[in-house]
């Protein structure tokens, strides 16, 4: 089979996109070019050069000849030596400088006989033969006659090579092209009949290039299609725009599929005329069915994912409530045995209420955060005065603050300042701040500072909570916001916890729009800091709605 590469051929004729500059006419640069001052002497060189049937430039000066040079190629070049102004010496120089005619023979014509030393400076110079005026008509032609015949011969020679080179890149590509193995190429006319077909079309589709060379597109597409308008829908578009490229189901000889890539050129000629499509084609069902599996394990793992959530949603609430009945009962009888001063069972129940208080705990920490990740947390947005909130949340956090014989600092910034968030969140990440650097630290400082700016629309705050605890490794750093993980201390006691706290911290910082951070040296202390925007207009996805209806849930 003989594969006809029209691509190839056209490809040539472009660079970039952009049309190559043209060749010089061959037969112009065969043209002779005739530089002297006098208008007779000019004629009486075009009248004995005629026959040679070349054309014949004519230049009055030196500076008119450095012109033409400068536009085109000669194959030879009468330069008269003496002239007003630039004289032929001095042109020959500068004819060495013009890209076209570089080396172009130069003949001087000298009115009188020269000296050596002059002769040796225009061999020098480029010249390669001298006429004495007044010439002889036969030497001057015939010596004219050896340049041109040398010159056409040289340019033979360039064409052949050329020409040799293009068929040469022409064999090779044709020879790559058939034998392609894994890609279906083939060339369309501009009706859409099948011109030619490779190994690679005949391994992909499973027709014969005898069976299919000849055909119209259309019978590699179902029935159903072709009523639909196919192919001629997609080589419209190639013709329209240059190029299609689409992805889709094709069908082999056998019935069987396979996922196509599939992309359509449309081909021109030399002169731009429109020559047809050539055919690419790329059996890519390996590359699907793959990403059709991951999409597939994705999905699974997100309903799994949200199933999770929402069952963890549902037991948090409903263990709730009974918790909740342990606790309130727990409170009664608590008061009863201290009424009756019965110190030993107090005791006793102290430790349930202690524990019914972890476990209601991490049943909203659980709570919070499987509602977060079932994106079904809802924000009151309001708005409030910062230092209000900050200072509500402080004084609920102090006694935990001081047990551990902490002193607590803090840095106010403007009393005033106004934010539009949900107070509760945020309240809830600043507790737990709180909460963590009382539990991590003994007889030390727990220090809050913040400090908020705001502008006409815009407006940052800025909250770190440090303290001068335990500290936390840095090997730990990167994956203190992960849930469940908690440091391995080395303290030799146990403390309460779940891993939750910061994991619900920075998913309630981003649905605030915000950020929060950690620096930690161990054994000397760690450092949180909380950025949130003072107007939040739309928290990241969640929805908001009235107070009463959030403290129902
Ligand atoms: P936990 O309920 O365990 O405190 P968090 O998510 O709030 O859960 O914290 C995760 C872990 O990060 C903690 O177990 C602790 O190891 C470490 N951590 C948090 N805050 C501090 C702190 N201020 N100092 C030292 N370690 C801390």
């Amino acid at each position: 089979m003989t594969l006809e590469l029209r691509g190839q051929q056209e490809a040539g004729q472009y660079v970039n996109g952009e049309k190559e500059v043209s060749e010089p006419n061959p037969l112009q640069s065969l043209a002779v070019l005739l530089v002297d001052d006098q208008p007779a002497n000019l004629l009486a060189l075009e009248v004995v050069l005629l026959p040679l049937q070349v054309p014949l430039v004519r230049a009055a000066s030196g500076r008119e000849a450095l012109k033409r040079m400068a536009e085109q190629q000669f194959s030879c070049i009468l330069l008269d030596v003496v002239m007003p102004g630039m004289d032929g010496f001095e042109t020959a120089l500068q004819v060495r400088e013009t890209p076209l005619n570089r080396l172009t023979p130069i003949i001087f014509l000298t009115a009188a006989d020269l000296e050596q030393d002059t002769v040796i400076k225009a061999y020098a110079q480029g010249a390669v033969d001298f006429v004495k005026k007044p010439f002889v008509p036969e030497i001057i032609r015939s010596k004219t006659k050896v340049f041109i015949d040398l010159h056409r011969q040289a340019l033979k020679l360039v064409e052949m090579a050329a020409e040799s080179a293009a068929q040469e890149g022409r064999e090779r590509l044709s020879l790559l092209f058939e034998n392609v193995q894994n890609i279906s190429i083939f060339n369309v006319s501009p009706h859409g009949k099948i011109l030619d077909w490779n190994v690679g079309a005949e391994r992909i589709f499973g027709w014969p290039a005898n069976e299919a060379v000849g055909k119209h597109a259309g019978f590699l597409y179902t029935e159903n299609e072709v009523q639909l308008g196919f192919p001629e829908k997609y080589l419209r578009e190639a013709k329209l725009h240059g190029r299609l490229q689409t992805e889709e189901w094709r069908w082999r000889k056998d019935g069987s599929r396979f996922w196509a890539d599939v992309a359509i050129t449309a081909l021109k000629d030399m002169n731009g005329a429109f020559r047809g499509y050539a055919y690419i084609i790329r059996d890519a069902t390996f590359r699907r069915l793959a990403e059709e599996k991951v999409a597939a394990a994705r999905d699974e793992a997100l309903k799994a994912s949200k199933a999770k959530s929402a069952f963890l949603a549902n037991m948090s609430h409903e263990l709730r409530t009974p918790l909740n009945a342990i606790l309130g009962y727990s409170e009664l009888v608590y008061e009863e045995l201290e009424a009756d001063g019965d110190e030993h069972t107090l005791e006793d129940i102290s430790r349930i209420r202690l524990s019914a208080n972890h476990l209601l705990a991490l049943v909203n920490d659980i709570l919070d955060l499987s509602k977060i990740e079932a994106g079904k947390l809802e924000m009151q947005i309001e708005e409030f005065v910062l230092a209000q909130a900050i200072g509500d949340v402080v004084e609920t956090a102090r006694p935990i603050i001081t047990r551990n014989e902490n002193a607590l600092e803090i840095e106010h910034g403007d009393p005033t300042i106004k934010i539009t968030s949900d107070r509760t969140r945020l309240c809830q990440i600043i507790y737990n701040l709180l909460s963590n650097a009382a539990k991590f630290t003994t007889r030390g400082v727990v220090k809050l500072k913040w400090t908020a700016h705001s502008t006409a629309d815009d407006g940052w705050m800025e909250l770190t909570v440090s303290d001068t605890g335990i500290g936390i490794d840095a090997g730990h750093l990167e994956m203190i916001f992960e849930k469940f993980h908690q440091v391995p201390h080395k303290i030799g006691k146990h403390l309460e916890g779940t891993g939750l706290g910061l994991a619900i911290n920075k998913l309630l910082c981003d649905h605030l729009g915000g950020t929060i951070s950690v620096a930690s040296e161990s054994g000397k202390g760690s450092s949180f800091t909380v950025k949130l925007p003072l107007h939040i207009s739309d928290p990241l996805g969640s929805k908001t709605r009235p107070k009463a209806e959030l403290a129902e849930s």
